[in-house]
C-alpha cells in the first residue's frame, strides 16, 4: 500500500476556515489473473455468509460488477441507504467511504455493517467536525439544520434533516414554503447551487468534495468548444463557474439516467470518473468524456477521482468477510439521535418520490460464482 496527502477546508465554529490535510492509501494493483480469483472468493464469500454488497457508483469496477451480479446494488448514498434498510441480508458489506456505512448501521441496527476500509472517508466529513459544528447551530437557532448525507453520525445528531443530492432540491424548497430559515453544511457549492435555484434564505457551512471542487470552467469552456455536440452534465458539488455550463445539474443517479435516456452522442461529465463505469455498461456506443480537473499550470490533485473511494478493493471484501473486520459501529445515544433527520428525509422522499430518480437498471455483468 502506498499513502498519499490530500488537502480539503475545515471550518471552525466562528465561520474561519483553514486548509488541513488528510491521507488516503493506495491498495496494490492486482494481475488479471488475481483479480478474478479475488472476485470469485468475494463472491463465494457473500454467498456463503448470505450478505449482500451495497456500493456506491463512485468504487472500483470489479467491486460495481460484484454487487449486480451477487444480487446487491450499485446506487447513490440515497438509495444505498433504503436498499440497505430494506434487503433481508443480516449482513450489509458497504463498498463506499465511511458515513455511507454509518448511514446504513443508523438505520438497521441489528445487522452486521462491513466495510473494506474503514479508513475510507470524505472531505466533506472531515471539513465538518461535529463540535464546531454544534457551536455554529447554536449560535443560529433560528435556522432548520439540514445537513448533506457526507458527514458523521455525530453531525447528523445535530441536524433537523439530512439530504442527498438527489433530494436536496425538494427538500429545501419544502421547508422554505413552510417559511423556514436554513443552516446548510457542509458542502458549500452545493448550498450556493440550492440557494439560486429555491432562493432560500440560506447560511452556509465552508466545506467542499475535493474531486468536483477541481473541475475548471475555463478549460470546461475550451472542451465546449472542441465538442460542439456534447452534452455537459455536472454534479452540483463543482464550483459555480463549471456548473453555469450544464445542461444537465444532478446527482450520480441523475447524471446516468441524462446518458442512458439522452439522445445526443457524447457527453461532457463533470463528476468523479468512477460513475463512467456503470455509464458505459447502461450506454454503449456513447462517447464519454472526463470534464478538465486542472489547467496547463495547475496541480490536479484528485484527478476526478477519490482517494478515498479508491481505497475499496475487491480484496477488501473478502478480507471483511472472511475475518469480520471494518464492521461499523454507532454508539447507541448517537444513533438514535442521528435517526430522526434519515428518517425525516426517507418520509419525505417516500410520499414525494417524483423529486428524485431511481438508479437506471440494465444487464448484469457475469462474475463467476456469485
Ligand atoms: S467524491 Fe467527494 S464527496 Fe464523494 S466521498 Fe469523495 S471527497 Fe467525499
Amino acid at each position: 500500500m502506498t499513502q498519499v496527502l490530500f488537502d480539503y477546508t475545515r471550518q471552525d465554529a466562528t465561520g474561519s476556515s483553514c486548509t488541513a490535510q488528510a491521507w488516503a492509501r493506495v491498495p496494490p494493483a492486482q494481475s488479471p489473473a488475481e483479480r478474478q480469483r479475488t472476485r470469485e472468493r468475494a463472491a463465494g464469500l457473500l454467498k456463503s455468509q448470505r450478505a449482500v454488497l451495497v456500493a456506491h457508483y463512485y468504487v472500483d469496477g470489479d467491486i460495481q460488477d460484484l454487487a449486480l451480479a451477487s444480487g446487491g446494488i450499485v446506487a447513490d448514498s440515497l438509495e444505498m441507504a433504503r436498499f440497505g434498510r430494506d434487503h433481508p441480508a443480516q449482513t450489509l458489506v458497504v463498498a463506499g467511504v465511511r458515513f455511507m456505512g454509518e448511514s446504513a448501521k443508523i438505520l438497521s441496527p441489528h445487522k452486521r455493517v462491513l466495510m473494506p476500509d474503514l479508513d475510507a472517508t470524505c472531505s466533506l466529513d472531515l471539513g465538518c467536525p461535529p463540535e464546531p459544528f454544534a457551536a455554529f447551530c447554536d449560535a443560529n437557532p433560528d435556522r432548520q439544520v439540514v445537513v448533506y448525507a457526507n458527514t458523521s453520525a455525530a453531525v447528523k445528531a445535530r441536524a433537523d434533516w439530512m439530504v442527498t443530492s438527489s433530494c436536496a432540491l425538494a427538500i429545501v424548497s419544502h421547508l422554505k414554503d413552510q417559511g423556514h430559515k436554513v443552516l446548510w453544511a457542509p458542502d458549500r457549492h452545493l448550498g450556493r447551487y440550492i440557494q439560486e435555484q429555491t432562493g432560500a434564505d440560506m447560511l452556509l457551512w465552508n466545506g467542499a468534495c475535493i474531486v468536483h471542487d477541481e473541475f475548471k470552467g475555463l478549460e470546461l469552456e475550451l472542451m465546449r468548444q472542441q465538442h460542439p455536440g456534447a452534452l455537459v452534465l455536472v454534479h452540483p458539488e463543482s464550483p459555480q463557474s463549471v456548473v453555469a455550463q450544464a445542461d444537465v445539474v444532478g446527482s450520480t443517479t441523475q447524471l446516468l439516467n441524462a446518458v442512458v435516456k439522452g439522445s445526443a452522442p457524447a457527453y461532457i461529465v463533470a463528476t468523479d470518473n468512477g460513475l463512467m463505469h456503470r455509464m458505459r455498461q447502461l450506454a454503449p456506443g456513447k462517447v464519454l468524456l472526463e470534464a478538465p480537473t486542472a489547467g496547463r499550470s495547475a496541480t490536479c490533485k484528485s484527478c476526478a477521482h477519490c482517494p478515498w473511494m479508491a481505497m475499496n478493493a475487491t480484496s477488501g471484501v473478502v478480507n471483511c468477510l472472511e475475518r469480520g473486520s471494518g464492521e461499523v459501529h454507532v454508539p447507541e445515544p448517537v444513533r438514535t439521535q442521528a435517526l430522526g433527520c434519515i428518517t425525516r428525509m426517507l418520509d419525505f422522499v417516500a410520499r414525494n418520490p417524483a423529486s428524485v430518480q431511481l438508479p437506471a437498471r440494465g444487464p448484469l455483468p457475469h462474475v463467476g460464482a456469485a
